[in-house]
Order: C-alpha cells, then structure tokens, then sequence
C-alpha cells in the first residue's frame, strides 16, 4: 500500500458534523447581515503581495512572518495567500469604483491563510467573516458595528463575549503619542525583547501589542494614549461610546489595545471571552481612514471587523447550545426493483412537495433499511414493497412517536408529514 496523503498541517479538514454546524452558524450569520442592510462581495484568495505589505504594515507580525508568500513560476511576481481581506475588499472597491455611488456597506466570508504556530484556536488555514463600511466617518456606523457584534452573540447563544475599546485617536495624536512612547521605551531599552526593541523605531505602537509576558509590567507603566488626544479624537470616541451606552452595550475601556494591523485610527476594539483559553479573541475590528488612500483610492474614511469563525464555533460548542443538525423529514425504504423505481420518483414527489427525504441505497433487507432509517433521525419511513407498487401508493410509518403505520397515495403523505412538522 502507499504511504497516506496527509492534510497540511494548521490546515484542517471540516468534516460532516462539524460542517453541518458551520452552516447553521453561517446561515445565523447572513441573516443578520442582511438585517444591517450588508452585501456580499467575494475577492480571490491570492493576491500580490505588495498589497498586504502597504497596508497590514512592513512591520506587523502577519507580514514579517506569517505570510504564505511565493514567486510566481510563470510571471516572476510575488504573490500572497490572503492572511487577511481588508486590503482585498478595499483593493476590490477602488478597483471597481464601487464607492463612485456612495458608500458601501459590505461583507465577505472565506479561508485566510497565516503560518502561525499551529494549536487550538489558532490554524493556519482559518476562517473569517468580514465586515467593511466604506466611505462613513461617523462614530455612528462604528457604534453600528459593535451593537450588531452584540446581537449576533445573543443569536448564537454565546454570553461570555466581552468588549474591549479604544481609540488610537487622529493621526495627529498618534504622532504625538508616538513621541512620548518612544522616549519611555528608549529609557527602558534594557528590559526590551528583541522583536520590541527592533519596533521601538519602526513601529513603536506596536509594543503596546506584545503577548510577552516579561513586557506586561513595562506596557502597564507605559505613558497613556488618553492624554494625547486632541478635540476631533475625544469627540469621535465619545460619539461612539454615546451611541453604546444608549443601546445598552457593555464595554471596558482598554488604553493598551492598539491592534496588529498598522492601518487603524480612531475606534479598535476586541471581542474576548475566557471560554477559550489562550486564544480567546473571536471578534476585533476599528476604523481605518487612511487605507483607502495608501492602496491607490480616492481618500474615504473606513471602518470594518472580522470575526474568527473556528473560535466562534468552538465558543458555540462550548456553551452547548449548537444546536444538532436538523435531521431529515423522511427515510424511504424499499424491496424489489419495481418499488425501487416507484420509491425513487416518490422521493422526488415528496421533496417537490418541501420535504427533506434520503432515500436508501444500500440494498439491504426491509429490517437493516428500518435501522438505517432510525439511525438517521427522520421523523417518518416511507416504505414501497410490491404491495405498494400494487396499489400506486406507499406506507407511512411514524419513527418518533407511537402511531400506526398508513397506507395512502404519495401527496397525501406529503401532506400528512408536513401537517405533523407544523404542530
Ligand atoms: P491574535 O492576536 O489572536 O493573533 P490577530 O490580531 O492576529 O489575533 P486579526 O488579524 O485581528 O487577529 O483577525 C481577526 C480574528 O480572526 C481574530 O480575532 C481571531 O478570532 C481570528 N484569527 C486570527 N488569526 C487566526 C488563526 N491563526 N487561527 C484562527 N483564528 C484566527
Ligand atoms: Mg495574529
């Protein structure tokens, strides 16, 4: 035999059961976009690399050392699996003029792609639902963002999600920030690791965001955002929290979070339950009105979020309210080949009529068909032997509850099951 075909790994396999409960959270999910007035867009996976460079920052850790990079063999350009799809939503929309209309309220939902460390909650294939405003400045359609956030976890019944706030203020204050930050970092050059003392120049904001546990004393005492902030930073930000407090939102103001990304100004915010461990981030997003203009646009304000679908299942499954998947409406059996072909178009009858019906295909005895059927949770057997066939009709026996077994024409069946399902 030869040796087994392994997936990569970081890279999983979504099987059947799992898969079922991904598309009960991702049909929750379109149908609470769509109440938001957000519309799908769908960009490709592969991109040029230049694009995450320009935007996600030179010096993040996504682009110096998460990215899946190659030179492309037959046109020499360097390409990148999307480790993220702000850049590409943005990219796609100056590429298509999509804002000459007006702004855009959008979503996208796909793999990303990030060579991290692989363990629980963190891949390096995952998934992300993505959401993007285009064209808004207002710290209403940021407050949107968050007060949709909320009203999906409750829909998911997933309570222990709590938010975390900040803003990064203008440009203007972060540069003044910028500033006073690096003059206490030099001051403490020592007590550095090698990752922040190489960003103490290049991207000194970016300390802040360390996860080494020997800075964490260092951040606390670091100079606080807050005390930069000029008057259009303090006013947006308190538009913002205005708007929260008013839809009844909770949330912890967090001077440290500043995100990984370089792109954002203003609001950042983080969704993190402690249900997960260490990776306990399922939700961050911000305002980021610069981007559109660095990767070519016409300057317009921006604000988005994605959310990390395996973690968001994974919080699903933990508050054990995943629902199972729905099971099918009907099993049908059937004996002989006649009934098998009446049995077949009977099956197509009854998902004409709205049902959902597997029918069997393992040629087995009525007896083996009927465990097949119990096992499968339908509510009904639908079964066809010669009898039937006799009389152009097939028998109908409830699996769930007591109930006699009936004989009767297929749309009467049909009737019959769907009548049930509305009680
Ligand atoms: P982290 O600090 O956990 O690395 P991040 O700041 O790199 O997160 P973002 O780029 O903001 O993450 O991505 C948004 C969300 O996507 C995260 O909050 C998380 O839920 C999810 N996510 C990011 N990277 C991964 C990954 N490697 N595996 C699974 N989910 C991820
Ligand atoms: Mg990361």
């Amino acid at each position: 035999m030869s040796k087994i075909i392994q997936a990569i790994r970081g890279m999983n396999d979504i099987l059947p059961d799992q898969a079922q409960l991904w598309e009960l959270f991702e049909d929750a999910v379109r149908d609470w976009l769509r109440a938001y007035g957000y519309r799908p867009i769908r960009m490709p996976v592969l991109e040029r690399t230049e694009l995450f460079v320009r935007s996600i920052g030179e010096v993040t850790d996504i682009v110096e050392k998460e990215m899946y990079t190659f030179v492309d063999q037959l046109s020499g350009e360097s390409l990148t699996l999307r480790p993220e799809a702000t850049a590409s939503c943005v990219r796609a929309a100056i590429e298509h003029n999509l804002l000459y209309p007006g702004p855009q309220r959008l979503y996208y939902s796909g793999p990303m792609f990030r060579h991290e460390r692989p363990q629980k909650g963190r891949y390096r294939q995952f998934h992300q639902i993505g959401v993007e405003a285009l064209g808004y400045a207002g710290p209403d359609i940021d407050a949107e963002h968050i007060v949709m956030c909320a009203r999906l976890w409750r829909t998911l019944g997933v309570g222990d999600v709590a938010l975390e706030l900040n803003t990064l203020g203008s440009d203007g204050a972060r540069s003044r920030y910028r500033t006073r930050l690096v003059k206490y970092l030099e001051q403490h050059a020592a007590e550095l690791d090698d990752d922040s003392r190489r960003r103490l120049r290049s991207n000194p904001l970016r300390v802040l965001d360390s996860k080494n546990p020997a800075l964490r004393e260092l951040i606390d005492n670091a100079p606080r955002m807050t005390d930069d902030m000029d008057a259009a930073s303090l006013q947006h930000f308190e538009g913002v929290q205005s708007l929260l407090r008013e839809a009844g939102v909770a949330y912890r103001l967090n001077p440290r979070l500043v995100r990984g990304l370089d792109y954002y100004n203003f609001t950042v915010y983080e969704w993190v339950t402690g249900s997960l461990g260490a990776q306990g981030t399922v939700c961050a997003g911000g305002r980021y009105d610069g981007l559109v203009e660095q990767i070519g646009g016409k300057p317009a304000p921006a604000c988005g979020f994605a959310m990390g679908v395996e973690r968001l299942i994974e919080l699903m499954q933990h508050a054990q309210l995943a629902r199972a998947a729905p099971a099918p409406d009907v099993y049908i059996a059937h004996q002989g080949e006649t009934a098998g072909h009446f049995a077949f178009r009977a099956a197509e009858q009854l998902r004409d009529r709205g049902l959902t019906v597997v029918f069997d295909c393992s040629g087995g005895s009525f007896k083996s068909q009927m465990k097949k059927a119990d096992a499968s949770g339908a509510r009904y057997a639908v079964i066809v032997g010669d009898d039937e066939v006799r009389a152009q009709q097939v028998s109908v026996k409830p699996l769930r509850e007591t109930g006699e077994q009936r004989r009767c024409a297929v749309a009467q069946a049909a009737d019959m099951i769907k009548l049930s399902e509305a009680e």
